[in-house]
């Protein structure tokens, strides 16, 4: 199976059957590749090539860049079913959320060929006669890619193909647990190269096999001004310091530890659906899963009652066959959730679901049912992203409390507020209310658009990727002052002779 989805992908049978990295599906624990990870030596050419690569990108017109997105949107089009089918298989999420990915890529391939025409600066008016200001902006170079196993093929697209467009190299360090689906990736991008002809140069994009090591290459390398880094906030604190300590730019998109706040007035029908998607969807693994829902006291028990029953009848299995929840990454993800689970009931929350599934019929494969934990106070555990589905359920009383709440966590990535109340809506988006970098009404945490800006406060890392004005990330900002006079005026009316 993986093996004609890879060849029809383009990717040839010797850079996923031999080496020392062994990659396995979740879905039952059996092994799917096995690749060579680069060496240091490897890693440096890789920068060596991807700064020559640039050298000669950065030339080609912006628009002409953006023809070569678009072949490669046509390339993900052609192959959607059986790129989002190697997700699946790769990271264990459902079919329709492998393909949703996919169709993601495709989103941003679009967004970022209408880009290709607007990447554009200001005029600037000057306090000196016959002289003009402007901002221009100009390709920045290598980027440096490192990316999670849970969306193992988005974030990567959101960043290059705005970085393509912009004038920029890529060199992409995938998760070692999901590196087949960059290979594909890579792959599909070289056939859009092959037939966009001669002016997209050798290495305009290439990828890093490894674990950590050849990552902390690209973020300690003065060669790759950009690094953009999709992981746990773990990850963020280590290579964030040192990117910094040679000035250079990053972009983080860490943790996250997303809260609902259900208000009495609320739609309940589609706030239970809203729950369900994004507290229990991917199996709690996505950076915008919902994990903490904070409900008005006066409606908590009835919520908490209708969130039982529907977890109860959720489907949870082979994430390929019509599921709605597939399995855990790894064992690891497993005991790290059943640790949170036992010591909550250790501190006194009430725990609902969150036992092992299949397991006589998958020793390697960790399927969970998704667990719900009543507690009285936002303690450590809570206020800790733990990556697998655990919904905390808090009460509150009025609107401020539960506001303090929402803010009240070392993350900062996404928030929503379930209300028909226009005051208590507003109030949540304003200053005074979320402090999150996405913050929604009447829809749950996850499942953003590529139109708007993504990322998160705090300890999520700061970064933003995919629309509004997020190229500029990718490009360098210059200020021109042009004199087109006889004289030699200086600013601020200065005289210097
Ligand atoms: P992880 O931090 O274990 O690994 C992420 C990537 O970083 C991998 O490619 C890994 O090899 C690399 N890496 C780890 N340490 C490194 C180091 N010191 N130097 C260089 N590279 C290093 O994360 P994961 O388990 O793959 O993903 C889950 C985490 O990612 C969760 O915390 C989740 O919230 C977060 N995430 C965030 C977003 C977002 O947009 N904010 C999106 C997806 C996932």
């Amino acid at each position: 199976m993986i093996n004609a989805i890879m060849q029809r992908l383009g990717v040839a049978a010797e850079q996923y059957q031999q080496g020392d990295l062994v990659v396995t599906t979740p879905i039952d624990g059996s092994v799917i590749g096995r690749l060579t990870p680069a060496t240091p030596d490897q890693v440096d050419a890789a920068i060596d090539a991807a700064q020559q690569a640039f050298l000669a990108w950065r030339e080609v017109p912006a628009p002409r860049r953006g023809e070569l997105v678009r072949l490669f949107g046509d390339q993900l089009r052609r192959h959607k079913e059986d790129l989002g089918a190697l997700v699946t298989w790769e990271c264990g999420k459902i079919l329709q959320e492998g393909l949703g990915e996919v169709q993601e890529m495709i989103d941003i391939c679009d967004l970022a060929v209408g880009q290709s025409r607007q990447l554009f600066g200001l005029t600037i008016a000057s306090e000196r006669p016959g002289h003009h200001m402007r901002e221009s902006w100009h390709p920045l170079g290598p980027v440096g890619l490192i990316t999670a196993f849970n969306f193992p093929v988005a974030p990567w697209a959101w960043n290059a193909a705005l970085a393509l467009v912009c004038g920029d190299s890529l060199l992409w360090k995938p998760s070692e647990k999901t590196p087949l689906t960059a290979l594909a990736c890579q792959a599909l991008l070289e056939r859009a190269m092959a037939e966009f002809g001669d002016d997209a140069p050798a290495h305009l994009s290439q990828v890093i096999i490894g674990e950590r090591e050849p990552g902390e290459r690209l973020v300690n390398d003065p060669r790759v001004p950009l690094i953009s880094a999709t992981g746990s906030t773990r990850m963020g604190r280590e290579i964030g310091p040192r990117v910094a300590a040679r000035f250079g730019r990053s972009i983080l998109e860490l943790g996250g530890n997303n809260a609902m706040i259900l208000t009495p007035s609320a739609d309940l029908d589609m706030a239970v659906r809203a729950i369900l998607f994004s507290a229990v969807g991917t199996a709690g693994q996505r950076c915008t899963t919902l994990r903490r829902l904070v409900v008005h006291e006066s409606i908590r028990a009835e919520v908490v009652e209708r969130l039982k029953q529907a977890y109860a009848g959720i489907s949870i299995g082979n994430p390929l066959e019509g599921s709605l929840i597939g399995p855990l990454i790894d064992r690891q993800a497993f005991d790290a959730m059943q640790a949170v689970l036992t010591q909550a009931r250790e501190q006194g929350a009430r725990v609902f679901g969150g036992e092992r599934r299949l397991g006589e019929q998958h020793p390697e494969g960790y399927y969970v049912a998704p667990a719900i934990v009543e507690v009285e106070a936002q303690d450590e555990l809570v206020r800790n992203e733990t990556f697998a589905p655990i919904l905390y359920v808090l009460g509150y009383s009025d609107l401020d409390e539960a506001i303090a709440l929402n803010n009240d966590v070392p993350q900062g990535l996404s928030s929503c507020i379930f209300t028909t109340d226009v005051r208590e809506a507003e109030t949540f988006v304003s200053a005074v209310g979320s402090d999150c970098g996405i913050a929604n009404v009447n829809i749950g945490p996850s499942g953003a658009e590529i139109g708007g800006a993504f990322g998160g406060e705090k300890e999520t890392g700061g970064g933003r990727e995919s629309g509004s004005d997020v190229w500029k990330t990718y490009m360098r900002r210059q200020t021109n002052t042009v004199n087109y006079s006889r004289e030699l005026p200086l600013a601020q009316g200065i005289k210097f002779d």
